[in-house]
C-alpha cells in the first residue's frame, strides 16, 4: 500500500550537495510542528488542544501524546474513548505508549487515550448534554461542546495523520468478539484491517456524521476495532487490540519486524459483508444458548425468553446463518431488545474452521505478566486459621 509521508518533506528533497570526497552529512529529522509545539525527533510530549470550559470553569482539553520517531515514516493516529465508557481502548493506548519498541519508531505516533474527556469524566457513553459525539462530526467551532470537540478532531488531528486506528467496545453488558469494522468502499482500510488479525472483519456502510465518515472524506483509512464491553477492562480485548496496532505499525515499517523465533500464528480474519441483530420475540427472562465466536445455522435455537409467571418459554432462533460477534449478558429483555449480533457468512464450514483456528491464536497472557481483570474467587481465599 502506498502512503504519503506528511511530516517528512525533507525526505529525498533536501539532499545537501556535499563535495564528493566527503561522506554526505546525515540530516536530522525535522521536529514535528503541532499546534505551537515543536517536538524534536526522538522525543515525546503531551499536547493539550483547548476545546472549551466546563461548568466548574475548568478547561476541557483534547490531550494528544505525540511520539516523534528519530527516523522518518508515516504518522498513525490511535484514538480511544470516542464513547466515554469504552475504556478498553484507553488501556490499549496506555500500554502502547509504554511499549519499549517505540524507542525504534520510524514516523510519528499521535495517541489519544481519551478522545471524549467530558463523557469519560461522567463514565458515560454520551456527552454531558446526552449527545453522542460519534454523530456530531465534522462538528462546528460555534456549536455545542461536543460539536466543538468534533471540530478540533476534524481540523487539528485528522489532517495530520496518514491512517487511523479507532478503538471501541460494545455497550454496557453487551460484549463484542474482537472484530474490525471497515467502510465498505475503503480498500486501503480493508488492507490494514487484515493486518490487524482480528478474528472477524465486518464491512459496514458509512454512518453520517461519524468520526469514520469525516476521516473517509479526508482520505484517511480508518480501522475501527470493537472488542469487549463498556466500563470493563477485558484482558483478551486489550492484548488483542495492542497486538493488532503493533502488527499494523510493523507492516508499515514504523517498527522493526518481530524476531522469527517469537512470531506466533497469525489469525486469518473472516470477512463478512453484513451483520444483523436477532431481537427478543417477546419480553421476559432471557437465557442465551450461544457463546461469542460460535457459528450458527439458520433456524437454530440460540436462546429463549421465559414468562416470569411460569408460562411459556419462547425460543429465539437465528434467521440468518453466520458467526456470533456480540451478545447481551442481561438476563431480562423487553420485546424487541437486541439479543444476538450475528455477522452473516454463507460458507459455515469455512467460518467454523477459521473461528476454531482464531480461538487457538488469540494472544495468551505471559506467565510473568500481571493482567486484567484481577482474578478474585471468594471461595478460594485463604482462611485465617487464628480467626474465630
Ligand atoms: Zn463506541
Amino acid at each position: 500500500m502506498t502512503i504519503r509521508f506528511l511530516n517528512d518533506s525533507v525526505r529525498g528533497t533536501r539532499q545537501t550537495s556535499a563535495p564528493q570526497s566527503m561522506p554526505p552529512k546525515k540530516q536530522a529529522r525535522p521536529p514535528f510542528e503541532f499546534e505551537g509545539h515543536s517536538i524534536p525527533a526522538g522525543s515525546r510530549t503531551l499536547v493539550n488542544l483547548p476545546v472549551g470550559v466546563f461548568i466548574d470553569h475548568s478547561q476541557v482539553n483534547l490531550t494528544v501524546s505525540v511520539v516523534h520517531g528519530k527516523q522518518p515514516g508515516p504518522t498513525i493516529l490511535v484514538t480511544g474513548c470516542v464513547h466515554g465508557d469504552e475504556i478498553n481502548g484507553t488501556e490499549i493506548i496506555r500500554r502502547l505508549l509504554k511499549s519499549p519498541s517505540l524507542k525504534r519508531l520510524k514516523g510519528t505516533l499521535l495517541a489519544v487515550p481519551i478522545l471524549n474527556a467530558p463523557a469519560f469524566m461522567n463514565r458515560s457513553r454520551y456527552l454531558p448534554d446526552r449527545r453522542d459525539l460519534n454523530r456530531l462530526f465534522p462538528g462546528s467551532a460555534t456549536g455545542s461542546l461536543g460539536s466543538r470537540l468534533a471540530r478540533v478532531v476534524s481540523d487539528q488531528l485528522v489532517p495530520r495523520c496518514d491512517f487511523i486506528v479507532d478503538l471501541h467496545t460494545g455497550a454496557v453488558n453487551r460484549p463484542n468478539l474482537p472484530q474490525i469494522r471497515v467502510t465498505t468502499e475503503d480498500e486501503k482500510a480493508l488492507e490494514l484491517a487484515r493486518i490487524f488479525h482480528a478474528p472477524v472483519i465486518v464491512r459496514a456502510p458509512l454512518r453520517d456524521n461519524s468520526f469514520r465518515s469525516t476521516a473517509f472524506e479526508q482520505g484517511k483509512p480508518v480501522v475501527l476495532y470493537e472488542s469487549g464491553e463498556a466500563l470493563r477492562l477485558d484482558a483478551v480485548s486489550i492484548r488483542h487490540g495492542l497486538e493488532g496496532i503493533l502488527s499494523i505499525m510493523r507492516h508499515m515499517e514504523m517498527l522493526p519486524p518481530k524476531k522469527s523465533s517469537v512470531r506466533k500464528k497469525k489469525i486469518t480474519p473472516l470477512v463478512c459483508q453484513k451483520s444483523y441483530w436477532e431481537r427478543a420475540p417477546i419480553g421476559g427472562l432471557f437465557t442465551p444458548l450461544l457463546a461469542l465466536g460460535k457459528t450458527v445455522e439458520k433456524d437454530e435455537v440460540i436462546g429463549f425468553v421465559a414468562d416470569p409467571y411460569g408460562g411459556i418459554e419462547t425460543s429465539v432462533t437465528a434467521s440468518r446463518q453466520g458467526v456470533l460477534i456480540g451478545r447481551t449478558n442481561e438476563g431480562m429483555a423487553d420485546e424487541g431488545d437486541g439479543l444476538f449480533h450475528i455477522a452473516i457468512f454463507s460458507d459455515l464450514d469455512q467460518a467454523r474452521d477459521q473461528m476454531a483456528r482464531s480461538n487457538l491464536a488469540l494472544p495468551e497472557m505471559p506467565e510473568d505478566e500481571d493482567d486484567h481483570p484481577v482474578p478474585y474467587d471468594p471461595f478460594m481465599d485463604e482462611i485465617d486459621p487464628d480467626r474465630e
